[in-house]
């Protein structure tokens, strides 16, 4: 049935990087020879329930896909479960990416906890591409944060936690949620990107208001989808130009574009 898009791929390694989330890396080559970044799976956690969508972490040159998941219900928790060697039923790449201008140059990614996982790909190529990159990380606690020795080199890493634990990083963690500090960085930027949880694009956009920041905010939409595939309708949201379906016209979209009553906290 999605004889051009499914792929049976076998896991070359599986890890749990921090408390509850896991770092995927399976053989994958005829999607990350197209993927682009932004661009997202939808992984079959058992034949007992639907497919979960999950975004496309990183792409390296022989072929390997990594996904980056929080455990946080049945499907990723039977994902946990599985070991080096096993294979998974993943369709994709699906949906549309992350636009780079191309006459941006400094560019911010905002990333809640495990909302990372779209915005290391985007990092990978900006950074191939010459573009400098910074990339704010939030999260409750120290624990919850992407360990900096993963990171490309030449990224600048800031790292916030609401209870103003230290993370272990180069760049001292800040306390209080990432979005309180994004005026601090977002005048210098050509272009800003982010993934995280819904409720964090209100604050987003309060927080760009508050600068009047007028460029290219993209941000990935991580809303409950059905199938994936543009045929349930389920994952649909409002926009400026009228209703979306996230899974086949996002799941990137211009900040700007989506109604407020999607993205309130
Ligand atoms: C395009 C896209 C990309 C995504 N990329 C990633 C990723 O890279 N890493 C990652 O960890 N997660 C990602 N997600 C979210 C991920 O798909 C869900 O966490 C996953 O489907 C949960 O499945 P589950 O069976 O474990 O939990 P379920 O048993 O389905 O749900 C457990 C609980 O979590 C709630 N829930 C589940 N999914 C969501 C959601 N999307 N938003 C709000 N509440 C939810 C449910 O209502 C329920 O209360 C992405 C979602 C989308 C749409």
């Amino acid at each position: 049935m999605f004889d051009k898009i499914q792929h049976l791929t076998p896991i070359i390694s599986h890890e749990e990087i921090l408390p509850s989330i896991y770092l995927l890396l399976v053989e994958a080559p005829q999607i990350t020879s197209i993927a682009k970044p932004g661009q997202f799976v939808m992984l079959s956690c058992s034949e007992r329930i639907l497919r979960r969508p999950l975004s496309i972490h990183r792409v390296d040159k022989k072929g390997n896909l990594s996904l980056l998941y929080s455990v946080i219900g049945k499907g990723t928790e039977w994902l946990s479960q599985k070991k080096k060697g096993e294979q998974l039923d993943i369709l994709g790449p699906l949906g549309n990416a992350f636009f780079l201008q191309s006459q941006a140059k400094n560019l911010l990614l905002v990333a809640g906890r495990v909302g990372i996982a779209p915005l290391l790909f985007l990092a990978d190529v900006a950074l191939e591409r010459g573009n400098s990159v910074t990339l704010m990380l939030g999260a409750t606690t120290a624990s919850q944060l992407y360990p900096e020795n993963l990171l490309p080199g030449k990224i600048t890493f800031l790292t916030y936690t609401e209870d103003g634990s230290p993370a272990n990083t180069t760049i001292a963690t800040q306390k209080g949620r990432v979005t309180d500090y994004v005026a601090l960085y977002a005048p210098s930027s050509d272009q800003i990107f982010s993934c995280g949880p819904t409720g964090m694009y209100q604050s987003l956009k309060n927080s760009l208001e508050s600068v009047k920041y007028k460029k290219s905010v993209q941000v990935s939409l991580e809303v409950r989808m059905g199938c994936g595939l543009g045929s349930c309708y389920g994952c649909s949201i409002s926009t400026d130009k009228g209703m979306k379906k996230v899974c086949q016209d996002g799941p990137v979209f211009e900040l700007s574009s989506i109604r407020p009553g999607e993205i309130k906290i």
